[in-house]
């Protein structure tokens, strides 16, 4: 099968983004997802792609070369993605970070022995059995789960689903991770059962919090943040409007034999606008919101919610204090999320410190000119007024 791209979707790869739209295939394959030739009008040959018939992004470049992509050659590329991620402090990470190692719409997280991926476009879906071989090749895992679950698998034309895929996964799985555990969740918890991406940033937090302080941690879904923020702390609120969230976040605390940690469910919101009025002040403080723009159409509304959290949590920082705060919205650039947090800072009068700008752990890596891989953002600041 091949498909023939318009120049302009030549033109995409040659500037090193992997994806072609469908307005620029010239010559669709068929009906058929998998792995396909492409060439130009020409004739010339470009690479081969994941094809997808009923995605807008209908092409994702895999290589550029004519060899067969077999089980052979997925065991090649995730060892070597695999082999990038040496010295990481935790026993979970990301093995594979889709199109920022060069294996689009394909996640591997590897929790401890056990591996949790997610296969995100129709032709990907159709190397299902190259790409379990290659994972087993390269990583030997006890088990492999797919959460094939994410929405993004709507767009794809394909069906929302959770498969034990090979051997065993546990419905909890502990987690070590600089010095402490948690229990992560693969069947049923968020993502592939925990946010692996934030683990840089909930140790960088950690080394600023103030020994003996005050932490609010907002949005802790099972307290990651806080758990790592309770060691040096005297007092941590977490809080997470998921009540199962905060059931795993107390286990975990009971885990490591934490005492100090007050989980509260509540709107964040309203928490935020209850403590403003109570004119309480906290030490540190963690924002890290679920995506507020699901679309680049409701990215206005988003972005007044992001600012609505940050002033109000500008306010309630303590002389000194310091905020993590970040979006993992993938439509608010960089620039919008900076933009947004200088006008808080200026409506809260507050004179904050740039401590750190800060993305996704080392595991989940960013392509340079591929905007679209580096979904979070982040920044670490001080009030000092
Ligand atoms: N900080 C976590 C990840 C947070 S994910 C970590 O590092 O592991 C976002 C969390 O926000 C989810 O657990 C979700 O339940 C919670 N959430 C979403 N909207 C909320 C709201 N309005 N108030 C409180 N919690 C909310």
């Amino acid at each position: 099968m091949t498909a023939v791209v318009t120049a302009k979707g030549a033109e995409r790869w040659k500037q090193g983004h992997p994806w072609i739209y469908r307005s620029d295939v010239a010559e669709e394959p068929g009906n058929d997802p998998g792995i396909i030739r492409v060439t130009d009008r020409r004739s010339r040959f470009l690479g081969q792609a994941l094809y997808s018939p009923r995605s807008e992004i209908r092409l994702r470049l895999l290589t550029r070369g004519e060899e067969p992509v077999d089980a052979a050659w997925w065991g090649e590329r995730i060892s070597a993605a695999a082999g990038r991620r040496a010295g990481i402090e935790a026993s979970a990470w990301r093995a594979v970070h889709a199109e920022g190692d060069g294996l689009p719409s394909l996640v591997v997280d590897k929790y401890g022995p056990w591996v949790v991926a997610q296969l995100l476009s129709a032709g990907l879906e159709r190397a299902r059995d190259d790409v379990l071989a290659g994972i087993r090749t390269a990583l030997a895992p006890e088990g492999i789960l797919l959460r094939n679950d994410a929405g993004v698998r709507r767009h794809e034309g394909l069906p929302a689903e959770v498969v034990l895929a090979y051997g065993q996964v546990p419905e909890l799985v502990e987690v070590a991770e600089d010095g402490m555990r948690y229990l992560a969740a693969p069947w049923s918890g968020q993502k592939t059962g925990a946010f692996l991406d934030q683990r840089e940033n909930r140790a960088l937090v950690a080394r600023h919090a103030k020994s003996g302080g005050r932490v609010l941690d907002l949005f802790t879904y099972h307290g990651s943040f806080a758990l790592h923020l309770a060691r040096p702390a005297a007092e941590v609120i977490a809080v997470d409007q998921s009540a199962e969230a905060l059931a795993r976040g107390a286990d975990n605390a009971r885990l490591n034999g934490i005492g100090n940690i007050v989980w509260r469910e509540a709107n964040a919101f309203d928490l935020l606008r209850e403590l403003e009025q109570r004119k309480e002040r906290f030490d540190t403080i963690v924002l890290d919101p679920p995506a507020f723009a699901k679309t680049k159409d409701t990215l206005p509304r988003a972005v007044a919610g992001y600012k609505e959290i940050n002033l109000r949590a500008m306010r309630i920082l303590a002389r000194e204090g310091v905020l993590f705060t970040c979006s993992c919205s993938y439509h608010v650039s960089r620039d919008v999320f900076q933009a947004m947090l200088a006008d808080a800072a200026r409506d809260s009068g507050r004179r904050l410190q740039l401590l750190a700008v800060c993305g996704a752990a080392g595991d989940h890596p960013e392509l340079v000119n591929v905007p679209e891989t580096g979904y979070l953002k982040g920044a670490l600041l001080r009030a000092v007024d």
